[in-house]
C-alpha cells in the first residue's frame, strides 16, 4: 500500500467524467488499498478516485472505522432534503453548506465485482452523494449555498461532533438475493 498524491481544486482532472470499471483485478485492489490509506492519513470521510488522479468510478466512504468501497456506484433512491456543512480534501480549509437528500440508496459493486446496495441517512448519505458527485466531475463547491467562516466553523464543528456522536449512523447493506 502507498499514499497517493492528492489533486486539488483547479486541477482539470477533478472536472472530468470517469470510466466504468470493468476489470476487478489486482490493479483495482491496489487503487482501493492506496485510496483507503490516503483517506485515513488525511482523516477524511470519503475519497473518490479523481482526487488521486484516476478517472475511474471508484470511491470510498468512511465512518466509525467502516470503509465502504464503492465501484461503479449509482444513487438509486433518495428522499428528504437537509442542509449541512461539507468539506473536501481537494478543497482544503473551506467549509460550506450544501443541501443533500437526507436518505439515499446506492447500488454499487465491491472490489470483486459483486453488486450490493447500501442505504444510509445523515452524514453517511451526505458523504455518499459527495463522493458520487466527484465521479461526474462535480465538486461540493458548485452546490454551496453559504460558506462558513473560521470562527463560526469552530462552533459548528463542536456541535457537529456532538450530533454525529449522538446519532447512530443507520447504514444497511443488502446483497441481491438476500431479501425475501
Ligand atoms: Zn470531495
Amino acid at each position: 500500500m502507498a499514499l497517493r498524491n492528492m489533486r486539488f481544486l483547479g486541477d482539470d482532472i477533478l472536472r472530468k467524467n470517469t470510466r466504468t470499471v470493468e476489470k476487478f483485478d489486482e490493479r483495482l485492489w491496489e487503487l482501493l488499498d492506496d485510496m483507503k490509506e490516503t483517506l485515513v492519513s488525511q482523516n477524511g470521510a470519503g475519497l473518490a478516485a479523481p482526487q488521486v488522479g484516476i478517472l475511474k468510478k471508484v470511491a470510498i466512504v468512511s465512518f466509525d472505522d467502516v470503509h465502504i468501497e464503492l465501484v461503479n456506484p449509482e444513487i438509486t433512491h433518495e428522499e428528504g432534503e437537509v442542509s449541512d456543512m461539507e468539506g473536501c480534501l481537494s478543497i482544503p480549509n473551506k467549509t460550506g453548506y450544501v443541501t443533500r437528500p437526507s436518505k439515499v440508496r446506492v447500488h454499487a459493486q465491491d472490489r470483486n465485482g459483486e453488486w450490493f446496495d447500501v442505504e444510509a441517512e445523515g452524514f453517511v448519505a451526505r458523504a455518499l452523494c459527495h463522493e458520487i458527485d466527484h465521479l461526474s466531475g462535480i465538486l461540493y463547491s458548485d452546490k454551496v449555498t453559504k460558506w462558513v467562516d473560521n470562527d463560526e466553523l469552530e462552533k459548528m464543528r463542536e456541535q457537529a461532533k456532538k450530533r454525529h456522536n449522538k446519532v447512530p449512523q443507520r447504514v444497511t447493506f443488502t446483497k441481491p438475493g438476500s431479501e425475501e
